[in-house]
């Protein structure tokens, strides 16, 4: 199986283009960014805070999430629901940079990962997929651009949502990747053996372009 680990801070364009990748390659997609969403949301809806640590460790014991696909689309069961499309939220952003820093929630995610990954040749996107979940992925890339132009392409796929400006997100983002790298369990940090990708003057095309490359020659690489 090929593993293709792709980390980087909020809103680097990691889903749209690993998803893009996937679809051209035949890999499967696993957004893991999308699991931390549902236990957030999962929290929320049943009025625990995202700062409650002792609260959210008791509530895991209760809880059941599965990754499915339909159509070749990544779809998150938590609890029984498909909450794939009210994780989107910024509320739930914001709690999943919050209980991802709780180790309990980590170690009940991981091998959920681990599982998906032995089974199929795949792209896994996250924060801590090169580092800790996937460390012997054959192709690591580490996805980035400025926050400002993050916040832009982030901006423009919410545009129209109520009481959401383009400085809301800007500080959002900013604050999640303060959150995201500062975290003592699973910090998000580039791989040794990543390849920095900054994507900040690229069009997503491009990006798309380039991994696609980086893994056919990871392919003949490993054949
Ligand atoms: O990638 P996405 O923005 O959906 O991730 C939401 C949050 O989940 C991130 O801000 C991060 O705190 C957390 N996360 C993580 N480790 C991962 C994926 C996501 O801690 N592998």
């Amino acid at each position: 199986m090929i593993n293709v680990a792709i980390d980087g801070p909020a809103g680097a364009g990691k889903s749209s283009i690993a998803k893009a990748v996937a679809k051209d390659t035949g890999y499967i997609y696993a957004d893991t960014g999308a699991l931390y969403r549902s236990v957030a949301y999962y929290m929320i809806s049943r009025n625990i805070s995202p700062d409650d640590t002792a609260e959210i460790i008791a509530a895991l014991d209760g809880l059941e999430i599965s990754l499915t696909y339909k159509d070749g689309q990544q779809r998150v069961i938590a609890a029984g629901e498909d909450v794939s499309d009210k994780i989107r939220t910024p509320e739930v952003s914001m709690g999943a940079s919050k209980v991802s820093a709780v180790p309990e929630v980590r170690t009940f995610l991981f091998d959920l990962q681990k599982k998906i990954a032995a089974e199929n040749n795949i792209i896994m996107d996250g924060r801590d997929i090169g580092t800790v979940v996937l460390p012997d992925a054959q192709l690591k890339i580490f996805l980035t651009a400025s926050a400002e132009e993050r916040a832009r392409r982030r901006f423009a796929e919410l545009e129209g949502t109520e009481g959401v400006t383009f400085e809301s997100i800007l500080a959002d983002i900013i604050k999640r990747d303060e959150n995201d790298m500062n975290r003592a369990v699973s910090p998000l940090k580039q791989a040794d053996d990543a390849v920095l990708v900054d994507t900040t003057d690229m069009t997503i095309e491009e990006v798309i372009t380039l991994l696609e490359k980086m893994i056919k020659e990871t392919e003949e690489k490993e054949s």
